[in-house]
């Protein structure tokens, strides 16, 4: 027996003439307002490939790879929709047909199905209306994208489903937004409607017709477009949004208030009882904190997917955030590692305030990163290194400080005769530590995942950022910091700032803060809990340590360099 249908309004967001039209982030500043009216809202987002989850895809084709508390390895539009909203998500809100029909033929396999033939309709369009059901359950409003272009084959049961979730619950209970594209056409100076008509005949052709069209164009649609549009789509001419191309995504949220989006949602999905007045001056605040900066600062990323910057989206966010917070604009400079060890540290990164090392697999260009901490590590540039930057730190003192110049991850070099980073399996018959991990805990060469709790060390850096004991962070890693290696490497200077909470694994590192103004690495990503209201305390404190960086106030104190900490 399946559990009874909830309730919760739903509002589906399509897509349609091209892709990148920005459905993600459009659906997330519905969100945000419907949000500041007082509403609990949940966002999904339902992707058409086959793909069981985004998290075996290349960043160069996906994009970055989203992790929710639950370790769900998920789109990256997961990661736009909790920078817009409160709510935390998780697997749930992150669908694709391969998980789709991963769960239907294992139900075929186990004979849930009682001999019956399985077909897509009925039975994959149930499996995504159960999903659809499950994530959006106990909130006043559910916005559930799907992902692709009207017209994509593999889309199609996605829109069935959603087609036969209206005519279930109701237009009062379920509506359609549909986004398109109002190009420019330069010789003729004018707005082109014709491809929305075709995409709205297209969404009508499979049954749906939009309650709301979202027009992306390069200019505000003039009256005489948005009449026609209305007119050619059978969409009310006061549902026609126009969503120009803003220089800042936050403004989103106060361009489409005002066109009456919100208050189109709240009428036909029968809210006005619970929605009060919409109150934006936090989203207000965040603008006007990127509008007018009283300081800049460059920070370098040196990564290796830098070309395609959606694989590091939520770092390039969080940085941005961590600005916000202290008025101070973030410029960003994209660096290829494999320059790095090409060029030299010094060549790439004279001039910039402060530098990241951001996630990453594979040795190609880990060099590169090991040398980055390097040159950051001996002239007192903050050092904000994330996971792989972690690790990189790590190998860097272990090379150059401590000495042990082959040192390595076993992720580049398996037979490193100093793995500073080894997988949990690889280090611990040497320690024995490994065998008191409490259950839950993977042990194995598999990810560790998800939002998990370390113990901060008082009187450090973190300690004094985070202003906590215990805080929690998303993980996606496979390699740890080798616990063979802790006292070598703190008596060669490096300060072990978090610990998982069983005592075991290194969350945290540091240099001491007379060796070095800022130089601090985490094994979690702390971009994920990053957001545009609130920043993030390593962000917010990696900012200010670059501004005061770029202002001389801190340089590598002259009497104690990190080189003279060495053993
Ligand atoms: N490749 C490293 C590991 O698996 C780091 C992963 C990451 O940076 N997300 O441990």
């Amino acid at each position: 027996m399946t559990a009874p249908a909830s309730e919760t309004p739903l509002l589906f967001v399509t897509g349609g003439v091209v892709s990148s039209l920005g459905k993600g982030i459009s659906a997330a500043s519905l969100a945000a307002i419907l949000e500041a009216r007082g509403l609990s809202v949940t966002m999904m987002k339902l992707d058409p490939y086959l793909n069981v989850d985004p998290g075996t895809m290349s960043p160069f084709q996906h994009g970055e790879v989203y992790v929710t508390d639950d370790g769900a390895e998920t789109d990256l539009d997961l990661g736009h929709y909790e920078r817009f909203v409160n709510t935390r998500l998780s697997g749930l809100n992150s669908i694709t047909t391969g998980k789709i029909y991963e769960a239907v033929i294992r139900k075929e396999r186990h004979g849930d199905y009682l001999g019956g033939t399985v077909q897509v309709i009925p039975h994959v369009t149930d499996q995504i209306k159960r999903c659809i059901d499950a994530a959006t359950r106990g909130y006043d409003v559910g916005i559930v994208e799907i992902g692709g272009t009207v017209g994509d084959i593999e889309s199609l049961p996605f829109l069935e489903a959603i087609r036969q979730l209206r005519i279930e619950r109701g237009p009062g209970r379920a509506m359609f937004m549909h986004l398109t594209l109002v190009p420019f056409i330069k010789a003729a100076g004018e707005l082109k409607t014709k491809p929305t008509q075709h995409s709205v005949k297209e969404l009508r052709g499979i049954g749906i017709q939009p309650d709301v069209l979202m027009c992306r164009s390069e200019h505000p649609l003039p009256e005489g477009e948005r009449r026609k549009i209305a007119l050619f789509t059978n969409v009310p001419e006061k549902a026609v949004i126009s969503a120009i191309d803003l220089d800042n995504i936050h403004k989103i949220p106060r361009w489409l208030h005002a066109q009456g989006l919100d208050q189109l949602v709240v009428e036909q999905l029968g809210l006005g009882g619970k929605a009060r007045q919409v109150d934006l001056s936090e989203w207000d605040a965040v603008v006007d904190a990127a509008e007018h900066p009283q300081d800049e600062v460059t920070i370098a990323v040196v990564g290796k997917y830098v070309d395609h910057k959606d694989a590091y989206k939520s770092v390039g966010e969080a940085l941005k955030h961590g600005g916000l917070r202290q008025r101070t604009r973030v410029n960003l400079k994209w660096l290829e590692a494999e320059n790095i060890e090409r060029d030299g540290a010094a060549a790439l990164l004279t001039g910039v305030d402060g530098v990241l090392v951001p996630g990453g697999f594979g040795d190609r260009g880990f060099d590169g990163k090991v040398l980055t901490s390097k040159y950051a590590r001996e002239t007192g540039l903050p050092y904000f290194g994330i996971c792989y930057g972690m690790q990189a730190a790590v190998v860097d003192m272990a090379r150059h400080v401590v000495g042990l110049m082959d040192a390595n991850s076993t992720e580049n070099d398996r037979g490193t005769a100093h793995p500073v980073i080894g997988l949990i399996t690889e280090w611990r018959t040497q320690t024995g530590e490994i065998e008191q991990r409490s259950e839950g805990s993977d042990l194995g060469g598999t990810m560790r995942l998800g939002l998990q709790e370390q113990r901060i060390k008082p009187g450090t850096l973190a300690h004094r950022l985070y202003g906590k004991d215990v805080v929690g962070e998303r993980h996606r890693h496979r390699y740890e910091f080798n616990n063979r290696y802790r006292v070598q490497m703190e008596e060669a200077g490096l300060v072990i700032s978090a610990k998982s909470m069983d005592d075991l694994l290194v969350e945290m590192i540091e240099l001491p803060q007379d060796a070095h103004p800022w130089f601090l690495a985490c094994q979690a990503h702390p971009e994920f809990l990053s957001t545009p209201r609130s920043g993030h305390p390593l962000f917010i404190g990696f900012i200010r340590a670059a501004r005061e960086r770029k202002a001389g106030k801190s340089s590598l104190p002259e009497t104690r360099t990190h080189e003279s900490l060495r053993i």
